[in-house]
């Protein structure tokens, strides 16, 4: 082993995103990203950039990309915080409101497993609440003591959706304690949380533009609240890079947020595939559970994820299969465009007519 790896290099596991083949043989739906392109508004304003301006440093503060959003969501520009996709603005601000070794921060037991290794890498204590047999999240149990709180919504990799009064609960039992509810795939039938912003100071909502306005490859997330929230952020980032999001991404993120008829189009068609495959996962004998994201978790009774995941693989479709306590018995399954999820399901037909 290197005598040069710090202390900390060698007590942490990486967080091991999902697989991204180099050809495109696959049915790729590992990832949760959308089928869908980006809205054609994105890809001029990036061509705008490569043609006038890549020679200059972007704004630091990202100002006509945050004003964009908070105009969408009526806040003001120092309710927003932008960043490298939500994966950085969940470690900025577990950095900023999560203290090491306090009081541990409670989390949901089955939930995205980079918030653990957050917790690990700035040796923040972390309680895992268990969540009832048919995986939901009990919110009584969020109302102990503790350092801060972080919850998916809907969860990942359940897909299951938390009611807003039972946000609400959370952050009134909480009220010195910063509550992260991270909206990832909040767009896909959730309610979300931003309309609490006004009157709970301890809520930050996180959400991403990699889900429901397709540019996972552009890296843009955001950070929704109160402006001392925001400013705990901007204080991190601001520590560690002042350039976290590049002129292209500004710009094609900007484009983006202001063509909300091309996302709302483009989530109703994806909601009505998740509809419609659940329904014809549950007629060949899955268990699915209620999804309000653009992916669904299914089990079958009879046969083993692991080897369901590699037979799948073999046939060319790509889904994540999770190999920890409780859920090593379920797949999760993107939601793609509907000629793909119809070749997923007459490939996963001709499986389990071999299998069972
Ligand atoms: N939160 C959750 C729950 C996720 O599943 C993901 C995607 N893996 C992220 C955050 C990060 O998304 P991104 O960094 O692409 O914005």
């Amino acid at each position: 082993m290197s005598r040069f790896w710090s202390d900390i290099n060698r007590v942490i596991s990486p967080y091991i995103p999902g697989e991204q083949p180099k050809n495109e043989k696959y049915i790729k739906l590992n990832t949760n990203e959308n089928p869908y392109p980006p809205s054609p508004q994105v890809v001029k304003a990036i061509e705008k950039v490569l043609n006038d301006s890549l020679r200059l440093y972007p704004d630091p503060t990202c100002e006509d990309l945050r004003l964009a959003i908070a105009e969408y969501y009526d806040l003001k520009k120092e309710q927003v915080h932008v960043g490298n996709g939500s994966d950085e603005l969940l470690a900025f601000s577990f950095l900023a409101f999560f203290n090491p070794n306090g009081l541990p921060i409670l989390m949901p037991d089955i939930t995205y497993s980079f918030y653990k290794v957050y917790t690990s890498l700035f040796k923040i204590n972390c309680e895992k609440i268990p969540l009832e047999d048919d995986f939901s999240i009990r919110p009584e149990l969020f109302y102990k003591k503790n350092g801060g709180v972080v919850i998916a919504n809907p969860n990942a990799p359940t897909g299951m959706f938390l009611p807003l009064e039972d946000i609400t609960g959370i952050l009134e039992h909480n009220p010195d304690q910063v509550v992260i509810v991270d909206e990832a795939y909040i767009d896909f039938g959730g309610i979300s949380a931003v309309k609490l912003i006004g009157d709970y100071p301890n809520l930050l909502v996180i959400k991403t533009l990699s889900k429901s306005r397709s540019l996972a490859g552009l890296r843009v997330g955001y950070a929704l609240g109160q402006k001392e929230l925001i400013e705990g952020i901007d204080r991190i980032k601001n520590s560690i890079n002042s350039y976290t999001l590049d002129r292209l991404a500004l710009a094609g993120a900007n484009a983006a947020i202001k063509d909300d008829a091309y996302f709302q189009e483009v989530r109703r068609r994806i909601i009505m595939t998740r509809e419609r495959v659940s329904n014809t996962m549950g007629e060949i004998g899955f268990k699915v559970l209620p999804s309000k994201a653009n992916f669904i978790f299914v089990t079958h009774p009879l046969i083993p994820a692991g080897e369901l995941f590699q037979k799948l693989r073999e046939n060319g479709v790509l889904v994540r299969y999770f190999k920890e306590p409780r859920i090593d018995n379920f797949l999760r399954v993107s939601i793609g465009s509907d000629q793909e999820m119809d070749s997923f399901i007459s490939i996963l037909k001709s499986i389990l007519h071999q299998m069972l």
